[in-house]
């Protein structure tokens, strides 16, 4: 049985790096050609193309986060002129912001490497419980379990009964989807009378978009013989990295240089430092070079006993910034000023908390006039809510006037990983 999913899995240091290098030379003289902002940037940095040789060069580019990139695209719609306009986009995708991505390639190997890793290949059914709408998570993980030949079930985000129905009918045997999702599918399991363990054949699971903690791990690995694997990357990027069997660390895709940098200064940190998880994928589409992701992580130069040589992420170990995942989706500051400017700028905080493996999210409010409260004005508040944001508000608090200071944060994470 193929032990990697290709060749470039096992390169040598040296491989990698001239590999990847003359990608990403070809990526920076083709996008000065044909993306205006790419230019923009290296002319206005004073940067020759021709001197971004190797990764080592990428430093002389900034970083841009994914606030900036929403302002760029927010004055160049829709693409921030990122693109290569002389390029077929397959599919466009979108992010809270919002963010349009135009889709790298239908033929990319995206996601593929992380299902390989983790043991998923023709004789799988894979039930994938990313949402198909709009985002590009639904459809780029299934292009990845395809990839390696598994059947999938496009279940997206149906209710947790209509997954166990599926589960059980189709004798689903991996799960794709957010480690708090498939809990819940567990535990309607239960409630619908079944034993998951003895009743269905579902011993993989695949975790993406929201962190796995130890303690979760134990529980699905222990009581429920479900084995796990963690998958890191983000829509701008598409995948980043991903674990082996070895579950020690990341690997990192072979398609993305990762940098791990001082947020401060955007310099490369020391191998082995906590810092900003910067990526460049490598690719004739879409030239965003040097995206931070505002996660923190380290690197980890050991070989890992998988057979892989790439280097690994370890985890990640926290946020920069204050863009916070809620339930596997970002919410910016940016966002909650825009549902503020439509209640005639009312005050509000929004709290992120977690009730057993489930995110919370309760939102704070002033009353400052009547009507604020009320059953009628409650629903249309978290109807434009779940609209610009996408998340879901649990809970609304109401408080005096003034009790929430204009210095406070506009989102508070009281999540402890
Ligand atoms: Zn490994």
């Amino acid at each position: 049985m193929k032990r990697l999913f290709d060749k470039k899995e096992s390169w040598s240091n040296k491989e990698r790096k001239s590999g990847q290098d003359e990608s990403l030379a070809n990526m920076v003289k083709l996008g000065y050609k044909k993306s205006h902002r790419l230019k923009t940037i290296l002319d206005e940095n004073q940067i020759n193309p021709k001197s971004i040789k190797t990764r080592k060069d990428l430093e002389k580019l900034p970083v841009t986060s994914r606030e900036k990139l929403v302002e760029m695209q927010l004055r160049n719609a829709p693409y921030a002129s990122l693109e290569n306009p002389s390029a077929q986009i397959d599919r466009i995708f979108t992010s809270p912001g919002p963010v349009y991505e135009p889709h790298l390639a239908e033929n990319d190997y995206l996601w593929a490497r992380a299902f390989f890793a983790a043991g998923i290949g023709t004789t799988d059914i894979a039930l994938n419980a990313f949402s198909y709408h709009l985002v590009a998570a639904g459809l780029t993980f299934h292009n990845g379990l395809r990839k390696v030949g598994a059947t999938v079930v496009p279940s997206g985000t149906s209710s947790s009964q209509i997954q166990v129905q599926l589960i059980k009918d189709l004798k689903v045997t991996a799960y794709v989807g957010t480690p708090s999702f498939l809990m819940a599918i567990i535990i309607k399991t239960k409630e619908m009378g079944f034993d998951f363990k003895k009743d269905f054949r579902l011993k993989k699971a695949c975790f993406a978009a929201e962190p796995l903690s130890a303690d979760l791990r134990r529980t699905f690995e222990n009581e429920y013989g479900i084995d796990t694997y963690q998958m890191y990357g983000a829509t701008e990027v598409g995948d980043v990295a991903y674990e082996c069997s070895q579950k020690n660390g990341w690997h990192i895709c072979e398609e993305t240089i990762v940098e791990i940098v001082d947020p401060a200064t955007g310099k490369n940190v020391a191998p082995g430092q906590l810092g900003e998880i910067v990526v460049t994928r490598l690719n004739d589409i879409f030239f965003l070079l040097r995206f931070g992701t505002g996660d923190l992580s380290r690197i980890i130069t050991d070989k890992c006993k998988c057979g892989r040589t790439s280097y690994r992420l370890a985890g990640i170990s926290g946020r920069i910034g204050d863009a916070v995942k809620v339930r596997g989706l970002f919410i910016a500051p940016s966002q909650l000023k825009l549902i503020q400017s439509k209640f005639n700028n009312i005050p509000l905080q929004a709290i992120v908390n977690r009730k057993g493996h489930e995110d919370i999210l309760k939102i704070i409010i002033e009353k400052m006039a009547p009507e604020i409260g009320s059953v009628q004005w409650e629903q249309s508040f978290k109807n434009l809510f779940k609209e610009l944001c996408t998340v879901k508000v649990d809970q609304v608090e109401y408080v005096d006037r003034g009790k929430i200071k204009p210095d406070e944060k506009l989102i508070v994470d009281q999540r402890q990983w």
